[in-house]
């Protein structure tokens, strides 16, 4: 059977890192996160990071080469040999361009799962989300169900806004990815690597992942060699 690279597709706050964590223990492949990797190097105040970190406090994208670069070299890492999950790359139809490429070089087809869901509800999910400046854990805060103490379960580290959840950043990165990321679907499509759209809410995380899990499974029990 071929490495396993999973693209999950979708706007900001559709639940792509949340599925990426499930799907990571469930398929026992790497989660490749780009924001997360991008957030690290802001941390660590490294060149790179000094230089993205305005970027995306705004709410906008980082270069095309400096992501490309990131995954390219993520890719490489022994942890992804036996597949990967790829959440928030790629974003532009540039990133797209390098992504076929590097996978085409290795002989991998990706598969594309799209979480779509209501900008409505994604404002709402974003503004009720809380992070740990510790150890990165997220936890969603409604306004009727507080996060007990507003503290992190793993750590006790008290929880924060994320900086770009802040509703005026919120609605720039919809922005983004309405104007550059959006167009990106279809260019995999086109590519014609396998898509499915998926409604990303409504659901519990756990009840999506499920879903995913089967689609992926049904269509590698449906001979994707036979496909290709
Ligand atoms: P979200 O998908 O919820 O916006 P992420 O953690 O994926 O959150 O990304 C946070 C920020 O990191 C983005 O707003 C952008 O500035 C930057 N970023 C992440 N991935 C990419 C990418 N593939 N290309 C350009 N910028 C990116």
């Amino acid at each position: 059977m071929s490495r396993l690279c999973l693209i999950l597709f979708g706007a900001p706050g559709s639940g792509k890192g949340t599925q990426a964590k499930l799907l990571r223990q469930s398929l026992g492949i790497a989660h490749i996160s780009t924001g997360d990797m991008l957030r690290e190097r802001v941390a660590s105040g490294d060149p790179l990071g000094l230089e993205v970190e305005s970027l995306m406090k705004a709410g906008s994208l980082v270069p095309d080469e400096t992501v490309n670069r990131l995954v390219e070299e993520r890719i490489e890492q022994p942890d992804s040999v036996s597949g990967f999950i790829l959440d928030g790359f790629p974003r532009t139809v540039h990133q797209a361009k390098l992504l076929g490429e590097l996978l085409a070089a290795k002989g991998i087809r990706p598969l594309v799962v799209h979480l779509k869901v209501d900008y409505n509800v994604i404002i709402a999910r974003l503004s009720g989300r809380r992070l740990c400046p510790t150890c990165g854990a997220l936890y969603s805060v409604t306004p009727n169900v507080r996060a007990a103490s507003e503290v992190c379960d793993y750590d006790g580290t008290k929880l924060v806004v994320r900086e770009d959840d802040r509703e005026d950043v919120v609605r720039a990165r919809l922005l983004a990815y309405e104007k550059q990321t959006a167009p990106v679907l279809a260019c995999l499509k086109e590519a014609g690597y396998p898509a499915w759209d998926l409604e990303g809410a409504g659901e519990s995380p756990h009840a999506i992942a499920r879903k995913i899990e089967t689609l992926i499974r049904d269509y590698r029990a449906g001979g994707e060699e036979a496909r290709a």
